[in-house]
């Protein structure tokens, strides 16, 4: 892609990062992540890399030895991971659940956790939300905690509490106040920070999910697990506004790693088709092949622009829940029609493992589904903007 779109309209400090961050990546190449892949391993050298390199700590404040680095900053090392072909999947929970702990913890949780974050000694790696039962319908989990003297009772389970074994810290929701006599429709949850190295074996199991793409996935059962009440994160009963108060950050993170999925499709689409020759000239000659590789830019290009402006409304702190779902949504449809174009254009190589073309699809197609599926998004939007009936 002879695209200089980046370059020429971030300025400096993002040019500078960017560049570092793509540096870090290409001591990661293709064959390093079709191996794990393969072996369904975590890209634990590639996640200390990124954590030593300060990337993580992005968005932890300086005074708890992060680099107190802004939204868009944040966006831009999450999108240049995917533009590199990596996969900051495996680490990508880190900057946006810690957000949490930052704006609902107590100043002692603060300078208890944050710097073992920062420094990478320990990782916040893992969100406990989605339940098995309940899905989507996130007021209605049945995960239960009661307060017994100095602790919290835990009873219950979670599905797809992604990189549990590789974290030391879980981000959990469960329900503190039984639904129907919470005061609110939304009352009644609370957030917990678990540290996980205490609680295996003594409350929680941990039982991975093999899933079409390597992410280190996992289901979690408690137990009568034991969390000392000191880890009650903010009031006890706020606990969903505070996890709804982090899905701004996430939506944002997550839309700039699709368009940079997006990106690597279009540039190694573009590359091919102009090497390739059929019929005695390249492909990229015919406009079947062309045009929709300048589709897929001009889509990737028109999602960018509201990530962009989510991001930018984030750092300004305005409300910005449209424009963060609308990035989200935009991005993950823009990533997923580049992959699929890319594929097309590979013809049968597309298939072949060694183009990582196959195993980028199957990572970049989650993020229509997580960390919110794409007909909730449509859901907020008809609900909130355009002020249509509540359909759930
Ligand atoms: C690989 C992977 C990693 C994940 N990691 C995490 C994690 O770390 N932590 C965590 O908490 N969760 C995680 N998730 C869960 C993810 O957030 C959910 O899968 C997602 O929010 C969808 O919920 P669900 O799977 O329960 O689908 P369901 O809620 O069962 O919905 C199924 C389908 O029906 C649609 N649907 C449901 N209700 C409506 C409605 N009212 N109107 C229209 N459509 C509707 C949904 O959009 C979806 O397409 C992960 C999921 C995957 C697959």
């Amino acid at each position: 892609m002879t695209d200089n779109s980046n370059a020429n309209q971030q300025p400096d400090d993002l040019a500078q990062i960017r560049e570092s961050v793509r540096a870090l990546c290409a001591k990661f190449p293709g064959e390093y992540w079709r191996k794990l892949d393969r072996e369904r391993a975590y890209p634990g050298e590639f996640v200390t890399a990124l954590t030593q390199a300060g990337f993580l700590a992005a968005l932890i404040p300086d005074q708890y030895g992060g680099s107190g680095l802004p939204m868009t900053a944040a966006a831009a090392i999450m999108e240049e991971i995917q533009a590199a072909g990596c996969n900051g999947a495996a680490c990508h929970a880190q900057m946006y659940t810690m957000g949490t702990l930052l704006r609902h913890g107590s100043d002692a949780q603060k300078a208890r956790w944050l710097p073992k974050i920062a420094s990478g000694e320990l990782r916040l790696q893992a969100f406990g939300v989605t339940e098995p039962t309940s899905g989507s319908d996130t007021l209605n989990l049945r995960t239960t905690a009661v307060r017994e003297g100095d602790h919290y009772i835990i009873n219950g389970q979670k599905i797809w509490t992604s990189r549990a074994e590789h974290s030391d810290l879980l981000l959990l929701l469960a329900r503190t106040t039984p639904r129907e006599e919470a005061k609110s429709r939304t009352g009644g949850l609370s957030v917990f920070l678990v540290d996980m190295r205490l609680a295996q074996g003594t409350g929680i199991s941990v039982n991975p999910i093999r899933t079409m793409m390597n992410h280190a996935t996992t289901e979690l059962f408690f137990d009568d697990l034991r969390v000392p009440a000191e880890n009650l994160i903010g009031e006890e009963g706020q606990g969903f506004r505070y996890i709804l108060s982090g899905m701004n950050a996430e939506r944002i993170l997550i839309a700039a790693e699709c368009i940079g999925d997006a990106k690597w499709f279009i540039q190694k689409a573009s590359a091919y088709a102009k090497e390739r020759v059929v019929f005695g000239r390249p492909i990229g000659q015919n406009q079947g092949i062309q045009f929709p590789i300048a589709r897929a830019y001009a889509q990737m290009r028109a999602a960018e622009l509201m990530v962009r402006e989510a991001a930018a409304m984030y750092e300004a702190g305005r409300d910005c829940g449209a424009e963060a779902n609308m990035a989200k949504l935009l991005a993950a449809d823009a990533s997923w029609a580049a992959a699929d174009m890319c594929l097309q254009t590979h013809g049968g190589f597309g298939f072949a493992e060694e183009f990582d073309i196959e195993r980028k699809f199957r990572e970049t197609r989650l993020y229509m589904t997580a960390p919110i599926s794409t007909n909730l998004i449509l859901s907020y939007l008809a609900e909130h903007v355009l002020g249509l009936p509540r359909s759930y």
